[in-house]
């Protein structure tokens, strides 16, 4: 059994309690406007073009056999539509400018990557989270990446955005100890707007999360007129309030992964950043619906 994955990070302290490895399947069913790892959407390997860390030297140009590579000026650029993400430039690229996405790895091979900081688990109440792309994709790889977790004492975490067959969602609420449940639209039409897909599924799962004998901490991706109006913001309350819950993790606008939009030759995405004051004006609209926000 085996996934695609495209990162590994250790020593996280923001996917969870404690310091953390995260490792990042590759795949999502969702495409959200605002996305800050688009090489983490397709199911596929890909290769990514640094421009700006090009060099010239034309390794790629000879190591390319599909004709994917020119010269342009002082740089080797993509010519579109022709790579095929074999990955053959990647490994000859002295500068990075070239880098594969997607590697793929059985559970045993996660399991030992996993296992390397086990001592800094034990010593801050941390563990493993299993983040995307979307991890619950992986479908019976997730779900015995998280028995193998429990076997071995490691607190388990899934970072998900909730779309998921319902019954494999289960599953997963019903093996890992923390959730971190991403809501992003409350209204159906306006998730599909901003997502690609409408929320029935994600809300439904979020209630049996809600039941589950894990740990849940909703989470909110928040974008400036995208998701932050006073409707949607008081739905949100009124769902999350009726379920317990009364504070949500808020995750504000940033353009950290915009580079990654160029270098898979895609547009940037038709989001911006807040401005220090309407990010208060934003959060005060929890504050009054009765939700204590924890920006993270
Ligand atoms: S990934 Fe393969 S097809 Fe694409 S540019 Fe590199 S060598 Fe060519
Ligand atoms: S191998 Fe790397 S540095 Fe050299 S031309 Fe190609 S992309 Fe640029």
């Amino acid at each position: 059994m085996s996934s695609l994955v495209y990162n590994i990070q250790r020593m996280s302290v923001d996917d969870g309690p404690g310091l953390r490895t995260t490792v990042f399947l590759k795949g999502c069913p969702l495409r959200c406007l605002w996305c800050s790892n688009p090489e983490s959407q397709a199911f596929e390997p890909q290769v990514l073009f640094f421009e700006r860390l090009c060099v010239g030297c034309g390794r790629c140009l000879e190591a390319c056999p599909h004709g994917a590579v020119e010269r342009r000026g002082s740089v080797c650029g993509r010519v579109p539509g022709r790579c095929r993400h074999c990955g053959r430039c990647v490994k000859t690229c002295p500068t990075a400018a070239r880098a594969g996405s997607g590697r793929r790895m059985d559970v045993e091979e996660v399991m030992a990557e996993v296992r390397r900081d086990d001592l800094f688990y034990q010593n801050s109440g941390g563990g493993v989270t299993f983040g995307g792309g979307e991890p619950t994709a992986g479908g019976q790889f997730l779900l015995e990446l998280l028995a193998r977790c429990r076997q071995e004492g490691l607190h388990a975490c899934v970072d998900t955005c909730g779309a998921c067959p319902e019954g494999l969602f289960a599953e997963v609420a019903a093996t890992a100890d923390l959730l971190l449940f991403d809501l992003k639209h409350l209204d159906p039409t306006a998730h599909a707007r901003l997502t690609g897909r409408d929320n029935a599924v994600i809300l439904d799962n979020f209630r049996t999360a809600a039941a589950s004998p894990a740990e849940v901490r909703p989470r909110m991706p928040l974008m400036p007129e995208l998701n932050d109006s006073e409707d949607n913001v008081a739905a949100l309350a009124e769902l999350l309030l009726g379920l317990g819950f009364e504070e949500i993790e808020v995750m504000p606008c940033h353009a950290f992964g915009w580079s990654k939009y160029a270098a898979l030759d895609l547009p940037t995405p038709p989001v911006r950043a807040y401005e220090p004051e309407e990010l208060k004006s934003a959060l005060a609209r929890f504050a009054r619906h009765g939700l204590r926000t924890v920006v993270v």
